[in-house]
């Protein structure tokens, strides 16, 4: 194992610090959460795209520059180190554009991905149902063949910025007598074709990018099935594997946190009184942690350019990320003591930062991409080889 860069990545890396330094935005965007920060995060998007960093290990003909996965950590790592904008896109780029290269038609390819590089089309995820949560093979909603159409009926919910996105990647049951994962196909749907409705739903902080998605004989062509009919619960393991396993959460977004957390306790120790000494060895072990699960992704990425393949051991990552960000937040949260409570906004708000905001979105973070419950299920059943009951 060699842990140093190849003199390619250093200069990779030093070409992207370049560009970021001199584009990234001075001040924060609106939140992306609303009506005018999804437009102003898709034009950081645009501007993103023309200077060919929008998604790095794409072949150059979608909007990539035929980066590997160790140069797109190295690009994320510098992402965050900028602090540039939220993806807006991230279902897209992340999800649905690795699923499209590895199921795609070459035209689906063509006509989808760089558009996506580009956030000219911005997707929504289309999987939860009110019934089907947890247990996705629940999925009510149909897509009946009509010709050379699927006319789509049922009801999506809790797809992120689905108030504003453009598109929606979902799996709907086109053959009406089967039943769990079985006869479920993955489709591509318009959020502006006719049938369609987008009610908005307000979160925890008060923003409606959530929705709510009302399909009524929605026609959509053949064209827009990605794979093949009824395997749609094995192209979605896919999506899914990449969300939990790679690419949704890469490393730099926590060790980012991490950095600031331990900015955060040597402010407060050089001003506190006193200090539970407690806080030190919890910042401590949170910078480790953060470190850890990026010497993990690293060895998952160069086993992935070996050849291989994300597999169950996704959920294990899973469960890491989204407890060490909470771990995070809780304990910026102590050191700020009284203060933690105060919005951005208030008078005696200096120094308190994001980190309210950071840990109300850190709680999503165990039931969004599948539940840590259910993870530990798969664990238990597909790592630990444990009877299902
Ligand atoms: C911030 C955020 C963003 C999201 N974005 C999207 C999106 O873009 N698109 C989309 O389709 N969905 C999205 N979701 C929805 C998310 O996928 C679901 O909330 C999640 O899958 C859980 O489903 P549920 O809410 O119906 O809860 P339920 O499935 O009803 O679960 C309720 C509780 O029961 C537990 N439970 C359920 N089944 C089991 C079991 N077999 N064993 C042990 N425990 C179990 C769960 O862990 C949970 O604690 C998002 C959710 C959040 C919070």
């Amino acid at each position: 194992m060699d842990l140093r860069y190849t003199p390619e990545q250093e200069a990779f890396r030093k070409e992207a610090r370049a560009w970021l330094e001199a584009h990234v935005p001075t001040e924060p965007l609106p939140s992306l959460d609303t009506a005018e920060g999804f437009e102003a995060h898709r034009q950081w998007e645009h501007e993103l795209n023309a200077g060919g960093w929008a998604m790095v290990p794409w072949p150059v003909e979608y909007g990539g520059r035929g980066a590997d996965l160790l140069e797109w950590l190295i690009f994320e790592e510098e992402y965050y180190r900028a602090g540039a904008p939220g993806r807006v896109n991230q279902n897209g780029i992340f999800l649905l554009g690795p699923t499209i290269m590895e199921y795609g038609t070459p035209e689906q390819k063509a006509r989808y991905l760089p558009k996506m590089a580009s956030s000219e089309e911005v997707w929504a995820q289309g999987w939860s149902e009110p019934n089907a949560g947890s247990d996705m093979a629940a999925i009510q909603a149909t897509a009946a063949l009509d010709g050379d159409d699927y006319v789509i009926n049922g009801q999506k919910t809790w797809a992120s910025r689905g108030a504003y996105a453009d598109w929606l990647f979902g799996m709907f049951r086109t053959d009406p007598d089967s039943e769990r994962h079985h006869g479920l196909t993955f489709i591509l749907v318009p959020l502006d074709a006719k049938g369609v409705t987008v009610r908005p739903i307000e979160q925890l902080d008060g923003e409606a990018g959530f929705a709510e998605v009302f399909l009524d004989d929605v026609r959509v062509p053949v064209a827009n099935r990605l794979g093949e009919p009824e395997q749609g619960w094995s192209v979605a393991m896919a999506t899914a594997g990449f969300e939990r396993g790679l690419m949704l959460r890469s490393p730099a977004r926590f060790q980012n946190t991490a950095r600031k957390l331990v900015g955060l306790y040597r402010e407060t120790a050089a001003t506190a009184e006193r200090i539970d000494p407690c806080l030190r060895d919890e910042v401590a072990r949170c910078w480790m942690d953060a470190e850890a699960y990026a010497l993990n992704t690293y060895q998952t990425v160069s086993r992935l350019l070996a050849g291989g393949k994300i597999g169950a051991e996704a959920s294990l990552n899973k469960i890491f990320w989204s407890e060490l960000d909470m771990k995070m937040h809780e304990t910026a949260l102590r050191l700020l003591g009284a203060r933690a409570e105060l919005l951005p906004a208030a008078p005696a708000a200096s120094g308190v930062g994001s980190w309210l905001d950071g840990f109300l979105f850190a709680l999503s973070g165990p039931i969004y991409a599948g539940t840590n419950e259910v993870q530990r299920n798969i664990i238990a059943e597909r790592i630990l080889g444990l009877p299902r009951r």
